[in-house]
């Protein structure tokens, strides 16, 4: 796994058990795949100039923890004990600010397309990978912890697929 370090984190609050996986994805530009775009937004370096897309975005502060880009590559941005910037106005289960207590994890792709198997090979094995030092109970979709605001990972994720993998531990 490559470490790229983003500065869009801070301390989460005292005692915050980390219970929960928030899955995105991303794509920069929308629908185009390959490229340091994602790299760059996360470490506030995206280009205004180079597309007109990155204007919208590239005063963000966002991170997450983890990207699976297509080819099942994991680059880490963030150290899961920090609080990463992901999720936004967000709550699970009558609990806000899904940041707290979530580790959020990107998927390179978009709403209108499937992932790649290699993708759904690396995220379950990075969620075993964390269910062995955290105490992860669940694990939802940006546009279930931000329902109208979010539509990421979208329909195309295969849920049965991930969870099939992640029981079988
Ligand atoms: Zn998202």
């Amino acid at each position: 796994m490559r470490t790229v370090d983003s500065p869009n984190h801070d301390e989460r609050p005292p005692g915050s058990e980390i219970s929960l996986v928030v899955l995105h994805s991303i794509s920069l530009p929308p629908g185009e795949y390959g490229g340091d775009s994602i790299e760059r937004l996360f470490t506030n370096c995206l280009d205004p100039a180079a597309h007109p897309y990155f204007r919208e975005v590239c005063g963000l502060k966002v991170s997450a923890h983890f990207l699976v880009r297509r080819d099942g590559s994991v680059i880490q941005f963030v150290p899961v004990e920090r609080r990463a910037w992901h999720a936004g106005v967000s709550s699970w289960r009558g609990r806000e600010r899904c940041n707290d207590f979530s580790v959020g994890i990107e998927l390179e792709g978009t709403d209108e397309a499937p992932f790649e198997p290699a993708q759904y090979v690396s995220l379950i094995s990075l969620i075993r990978q964390l269910q062995h030092t955290l105490p992860i109970r669940d694990i939802a979709a940006h546009s279930e912890v931000a329902p109208g605001r979010k539509t990421d990972p979208g329909a195309h994720f295969d849920w049965t697929r991930l969870l099939a993998g992640v029981a079988a531990l």
